[in-house]
């Protein structure tokens, strides 16, 4: 049994099945494919978002996986050494062994008020942004083209005041994405990036981060945005130091993006809690760190992907197939 439709559960129903065990997923949203489902493409190479969500989807396109969605888990528990799944109309799933791969959900802007998301049309989240880049146009909420347009790093992540003091390791490299998108999209409008640090430690990451200062003239400032406030004109002013001068700085751009972190999502918080698996920022927590990381305290329990801490989509994959390996084991020596 498999909480989650998103890559991880994908990857691990696969895996599991074609080694001949029933696979059941189930999935709170009315379709599978977890947050890829949001992105047109992916970091660092461009990759197709709909063609990788299709290709997962092909892999669980076989008899002894059933897929069920809109499938959303409030109880998760065990019975003599049975696991069961109960959703809110009190239909209860059960299975042999359970992995939670229950995925993570992106950090709600509204709760860092002084950058005015929700107040002011023109300041969007990287979602957002993602949601507009569907369309093949970025505009602002006026319907004009952007000339100059703001991404902030580290929303809601490496963030006392919002308590998440991790850092998300992918809205770095999601930053370089988009900007070099926009750049794409409108050659002539300015990208700013304001950064604590550019955090590139993954294969090409750095490459990318290089190509879009040199080829696409994308500017980066070491400083974080302290308050975001409109003008007359819907424009969004914004306060910030540049910490590399030490100056204090203002500029006013078309359209603020904030490039908002990880964070566990609801069903990963409460399913861990009522297990005591409950790790620190609501993850869910693993037995240990490096031989153990896709198995629980709990015997029949398992964890696969960022339910556990932010991880990359290849990540998630192989973290996916580790944990599928683990409860192949368990079910063949139990
Ligand atoms: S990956 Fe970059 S933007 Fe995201 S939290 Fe870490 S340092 Fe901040």
């Amino acid at each position: 049994m498999i909480i989650g439709g998103g890559p991880a559960g994908l990857e691990a129903a696969y895996n599991i099945a074609i080694n001949g065990y029933k696979v059941t997923i189930l999935e709170k949203d009315n379709e599978i494919g977890g947050n890829i489902k949001k992105w047109v493409k992916l970091f660092p190479d461009f990759g197709d978002a709909a063609e990788i969500r299709k290709a997962f989807a092909d892999k669980v396109n076989k008899g002894n996986i059933e897929i069920q969605t809109g499938v959303e888990i409030s109880e998760l528990y065990s019975e003599n050494e049975k696991w069961f799944a109960k959703n809110g109309n009190n239909v209860i799933y059960s299975a042999d062994a359970a992995l939670l791969a229950t995925g993570f959900e992106a950090f709600d802007a509204r709760r860092k008020e002084e950058l005015g998301y929700g107040i002011y049309d023109n300041v969007i989240t990287s979602v957002d942004f993602e949601e507009m880049y569907k369309t093949g146009k970025i505009l602002t909420a006026q319907g004009t083209v952007p000339k100059r347009i703001a991404f902030l790093n580290c929303v809601g992540s490496r963030d006392e005041k919002v308590g998440n003091h991790y850092c998300s390791r992918v809205c770095c490299i999601n930053a370089v994405k988009q900007a070099t998108e926009f750049k794409e999209l409108v050659p002539d409008a300015e990208a700013y990036c304001f950064y604590m640090d550019m955090r590139m430690a993954g294969q090409f990451y750095e490459e990318l981060y290089r190509k879009s200062q040199e080829k696409y003239n994308v500017n980066y400032i070491r400083g974080r945005i302290s308050e975001a406030a409109a003008t007359f004109d819907k424009r969004i002013q914004i306060k910030s130091e540049d910490t590399l001068t030490g100056l204090p700085m203002k500029m006013t751009v078309d359209i603020l993006v904030l490039m908002v972190g990880i964070e566990s999502s609801a069903s990963t918080t409460e399913l861990s809690r009522q297990n005591g698996i409950n790790g620190e920022y609501g993850f869910a927590k693993s037995l240990g760190l490096y031989i153990s990381d896709n198995l629980t305290k709990k015997a029949g329990l398992f964890l696969a992907g960022s339910c556990k801490r932010p991880l990359t989509l290849p990540e998630t994959v192989a973290d996916s197939r580790a944990a599928s390996v683990q409860i192949l084991n368990y079910l063949k020596l139990n």
